[in-house]
C-alpha cells in the first residue's frame, strides 16, 4: 500500500482543551479532535483516547466543555492539561476559573471561546471513543486568534535539545527516547501519543 505516514501531518487541526467533572474535581484535557459536523442543528463530533480519565468521566456525565486556545497559549497549559492525568492530580491545583450554566469549568488560559456539550451519542473507535454532541451554550471571550497544531509545532513546543544523542523525539511534546530503536508499541510517557508520533533526531 502507498501510505505515507507524513502526509497525515498535513490534515490542519485546532487545540482545545476539553473539560469536565467527575462529581468530586474539575479536570481538562488537550485535544485536536473537535470539529462542527452538522448544522441545524448544529452538532460538533470530540474524539478522545480511551486511556484518557476524561474519556470515561464525560462516557459516565454526558458533558463537557470546549475551550478554544489560542496563539498566546503558554506551553505551560500543555503541561497542566496534556502532560499528566487527572487520576492522580488536581489540573486545576492553583488556576483561575468560572463556571458555564452547566457548571463545568471554563479555565482562565488565553482562551477566545468556550462551548458547551451535552453528548447524544457515542461511537467506540477502538483507540478513541467519538462523542456526538449539541451545543447548550457557547460565548466568544476574546477575538484572539485560535491556535493551530502546526503553529504549536513551530512556535509553542520548545525545541529538543541539540545533543549527539540516538534517539527519538515526540512530535507532540518533546520528550526525548534515547536508544536506537522505538518499539513499535511506545507509548510517549508525558503525553500518551504513541510510536507514529516519534521521530528520529538528526
Ligand atoms: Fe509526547
Amino acid at each position: 500500500m502507498n501510505i505515507d505516514p507524513t502526509a497525515l501531518f498535513k490534515l490542519g487541526y485546532g487545540l482545545y482543551v476539553i473539560t469536565s467533572n467527575d462529581g468530586i474535581k474539575d479536570n481538562g484535557l488537550i485535544v485536536n479532535t473537535v470539529s462542527q459536523v452538522t448544522v441545524n442543528p448544529d452538532r460538533i463530533s470530540v474524539a478522545i483516547n480511551k486511556s484518557n480519565y476524561s474519556h470515561d468521566v464525560i462516557l459516565k456525565s454526558g458533558i463537557m466543555n470546549v475551550n478554544c486556545l489560542t496563539i498566546d497559549t503558554p506551553f505551560s497549559v500543555f503541561e497542566r492539561f496534556g502532560f499528566q492525568s487527572g487520576r492522580d492530580t488536581d489540573k486545576f491545583d492553583g488556576l483561575a476559573f468560572s463556571r458555564s450554566e452547566n457548571g463545568l469549568a471554563i479555565p482562565e488560559i488565553s482562551n477566545n471561546s468556550f462551548i458547551s456539550l451535552k453528548t447524544d451519542e457515542y461511537y467506540d473507535l477502538g483507540s478513541h471513543g467519538m462523542f456526538i454532541c449539541s451545543i447548550t451554550e457557547s460565548k466568544t471571550l476574546s477575538d484572539k486568534e485560535s491556535l493551530t497544531y502546526a503553529y504549536y509545532h513551530s512556535n509553542i513546543k520548545p525545541k529538543p535539545e541539540q545533543k549527539k544523542k540516538k534517539g527519538f523525539v515526540c512530535r507532540i511534546c518533546g520528550y526525548v527516547y534515547e536508544g536506537d530503536e522505538l518499539p513499535d508499541d511506545f507509548i510517549c510517557p508525558w503525553c500518551k501519543h504513541g510510536a507514529s508520533d516519534f521521530e528520529p533526531i538528526e
